[in-house]
């Protein structure tokens, strides 16, 4: 049996992004990962029951850690706070996570749920920061090793 890999929905083909788009990565990343891997697709926004199209959010505040505290939100532009959703979203993810027996996770870069190195700094301005998103966080306080797209070649090695 190979090991199980946590992956981001919309990197896989579902067009479950806040603009209802995927973000597919490339065919040949997806063949190398499916040759050392079971992918298990998860969105967690979806999971945390936002719908699809939704508004775009950031964290306003520091980071997803910090959302998981309760000492920031995760905000639409209208100032709506979405936090909630984010939350339960992370733990759905998590749960989804530990039954498959996943030890690391693929998640898309720069989103406020699945970034592991950098996020957008609150201010909608497409400015990024570091700090991690809300799911990426959680997954990392249990110890599971958060990837992003990019960084497929360090998980493929490390794994
Ligand atoms: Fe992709 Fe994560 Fe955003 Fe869902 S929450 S669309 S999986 S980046």
């Amino acid at each position: 049996n190979k090991p199980t890999l946590l992956v981001s929905a919309c990197l896989l083909g579902q067009p479950v992004r806040y603009d209802a788009q995927s973000k597919p990565m490339p065919e040949q990343d997806w063949r190398l990962l499916r040759q050392q891997f079971d992918l298990i697709p998860a969105c967690p926004e979806c999971l945390g029951g936002l719908p699809t199209p939704r508004p775009a959010a950031e964290i306003v505040g520091d980071n997803g850690a910090a959302v998981l505290r309760r000492q920031a939100q995760v905000k639409t532009a209208q100032g709506l706070d979405v936090s909630q959703a984010f939350v339960a979203g992370a733990k759905m993810a998590l749960d989804i996570a530990r039954q498959h027996g996943c030890h690391a996770a693929l998640l898309k870069a720069n989103s406020p749920s699945c970034g592991n190195r950098r996020i957008y700094d609150g201010e909608f301005s497409a400015t990024l920061k570091d700090g991690k998103g809300v799911t990426a966080s959680l997954l990392d306080l249990d110890g599971i090793m958060v990837w992003n797209e990019y960084e497929i070649q360090q998980l493929l090695r490390q794994t």
